[in-house]
């Protein structure tokens, strides 16, 4: 390895011209950064490898043709490397690879798949090529720090605002305060009493200091907070940036709407905490939830959408036919429409004595920036839905053994049949049905585990660390009282709103648009509304139609008379 270069792309084939192919395409792209080893032999690469002692970004496998049996031996290599991107490699018309590709990828034995380049600087492949480095880098960490963050690594507070900032893609180098790094950092930053976390804006020229900072201090910051346009009537406010809200945004700046998007956490909502989406059209090997969010938000950007960061969207009223939002740093801003796509969050565990483990020992949701902290560790995740099994496959990269706990007898009725198969084949998962968490112990982590047999009562202890995705529940609790809303608290819209004949939740004489709330000219998409699908392509595709919507009502608003 030379100076600057991080880390190695190991080309694996038999097949000569493939090997020398891909070397000389990777070397001459990538040699400055990374060392281009390739092998046609797997003991010798692991060999090799192990002698040279390089961490290993990517392996690129060759399959089919000389290497019937690729798959086998990049496994193997991985089992050596997994932090490492595993991509099959295979020749233009090597159709019959099309169907062990799509087993490995379903297994999850596989993170890519491309074609090996046909003409020198064939940009397709390099374009590919770029982005497993990209997703290898985003799981890494490390390099550049726009922030630097010091605190404990298990206060729930240093978690979530380290997800936050990894979610809205702000780099971000974190130090434990107990390190001997981080507490040389807190030397070097002269503070008396230091509280913590400390948040160090390091792309400032003056690199300003936050103790303890609240959302609104580091907004104010990061000069976030502009204040909104007291006497700006905006066409439509979308409330929330997951895909229904960037769907809307994207359509409604993109169609000349002057649009306003509220957001206090992170772009791209629950999708933004996905590794992988496998299922949203156009990405055939699938996407980060962070990355395809990520695009969704730039591009609304581009069309012209104005987003306001760090602040939530906390009621709304009408006043003289205008929508009147009410924003959590006490501002308010005046609409004719709203989009509601506030969607849903973790329902929390119902087990008292856990309360205090929340962010240490028991995360909520995948908790993606946590995982390679689970190196070592037996890992619960509780949860039988597609959320909890694709947690169970990520987790399982990292932690030494992921235990999945149902209450059901089994997972066929809550988790798509390519998951449960998936996680049936990773050796360091197991299932186990018919039981539930009912204690724990610890003291600055949690330690013990109690788990109940539902059928037996017996109660057994473990030390594990519990990820907890149980369901979810739609965020409205700021609308109570103001949009009529189900037993469970999402939002009711279209017909919904005319089921009770007797006493109908809706006010006007014209029947209520498709996605149209109890209040005219309030729309909700996404997962937040009654009877939604639950799904990121669904939750965008409800995001354009409530836009749709949009214009219609004020078409209509501009033909009453004044
Ligand atoms: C780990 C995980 C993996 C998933 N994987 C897949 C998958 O592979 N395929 C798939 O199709 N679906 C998947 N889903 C489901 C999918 O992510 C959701 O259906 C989708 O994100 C719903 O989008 P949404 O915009 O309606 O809501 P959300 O994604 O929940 O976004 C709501 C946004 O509103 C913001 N917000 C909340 N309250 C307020 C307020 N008062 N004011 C302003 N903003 C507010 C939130 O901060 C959030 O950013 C997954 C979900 C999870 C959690």
């Amino acid at each position: 390895m030379t100076d600057g270069q991080r880390a190695a792309l190991v080309v694996l084939t038999r097949d000569d011209d493939v090997r020398a192919t891909l070397s000389s395409e990777l070397q001459r792209r990538y040699g400055p950064d990374y060392a281009v080893v390739a092998f046609d032999q797997p003991d010798a690469a692991t060999a090799e490898l192990l002698r040279r002692e390089l961490p290993v970004a990517a392996l690129f496998g060759g399959l089919g043709g000389e290497d019937p049996d690729g798959l086998t031996a990049l496994r193997g290599l991985h089992r050596d490397h997994p932090g490492a991107m595993a991509v099959a490699v295979v020749r233009w018309g090597n159709f019959d690879t099309a169907r062990p590709i799509f087993e490995a990828l379903t297994l999850g034995q596989l993170d890519r798949w491309l074609y090996v380049p046909e003409v020198v600087g064939d940009e397709e492949f390099h374009r590919a090529v770029t982005e497993i480095l990209d997703e290898w880098t985003n799981r890494q960490g490390g390099g550049f720090e726009a922030v630097r963050m010091i605190g404990d690594r298990w206060s729930e507070r240093a978690q979530h605002l380290r997800d936050t900032f990894g979610r809205n893609r702000i780099p971000l180098g974190f130090y434990d305060a107990d390190s001997a790094e981080g507490k040389a950092l807190l030397e070097g930053l002269n503070l008396d009493a230091p509280r913590l976390p400390v948040v160090q804006l390091r792309f400032r020229p003056e690199r300003p200091v936050l103790q303890d900072p609240s959302d609104l201090d580091i907004a104010d910051a990061f000069g976030l907070l502009t204040p909104l346009d007291a006497a700006e009537v905006y066409d439509v406010v979308v409330v929330g940036s997951g895909p229904a809200g960037l769907g809307a945004s994207v359509y409604a700046a993109s169609e000349g709407l002057n649009t306003l998007v509220l957001e206090p956490e992170a772009v791209g909502g629950q999708a933004g905490t996905s590794s992988l989406i496998r299922n949203y059209p156009g990405f055939p090997t699938g996407i980060s939830g962070n990355r395809l969010t990520f695009n969704a938000y730039q591009q609304a950007w581009a069309f012209g959408s104005t987003f306001h960061f760090m602040r939530s969207g906390q009621g709304i009223t009408t006043e003289d036919g205008v929508l009147r939002l009410a924003l959590s740093d006490g501002a308010s801003v005046a609409t004719r429409t709203v989009v509601v796509a506030t969607g849903a969050t973790w329902r929390r565990l119902d087990v008292p004595e856990l309360d205090a483990f929340t962010g240490r020992g028991v995360f909520y949701g995948a908790a993606v920036t946590e995982a390679p902290v689970m190196r070592g560790r037996h890992v619960f995740v509780i949860g039988g839905g597609n959320s909890a099994g694709q947690a169970a496959v990520y987790l399982s990269r990292y932690a030494d053994k992921v235990s999945v706990l149902i209450r059901r007898a089994a997972l066929a009725d809550t988790m798509s049949d390519y998951l449960i198969r998936e996680l049936q084949a990773l050796p360091n998962v197991d299932i186990r049905p018919r039981v539930q968490v009912v204690g724990g112990t610890g003291s600055d982590f949690l330690e013990t585990v109690t788990v109940r047999d539902l059928d037996t009562g017996a109660e057994t202890v473990d030390s594990a660390v519990l990820f907890v995705l149980i369901g979810s529940e739609p965020r409205t609790d700021w609308l109570g009282g103001s949009l009529a809303r189900d037993r469970w608290g999402f939002l009711l819209t279209g017909a919904q709103l005319l089921d009770d004949a007797a006493s109908p939740a809706w006010p006007l004489e014209r029947p209520p648009a498709l996605l149209e709330t109890s209040t005219p000219g309030v729309f909700a998409a996404g997962d937040v509304r009654a009877g939604s699908v639950k799904r990121v392509a669904s939750a965008v595709g409800e995001g354009a139609l409530a836009v749709t919507l949009v214009h219609a009502h004020l078409a209509t608003l501009a033909r009453a008379p004044a």
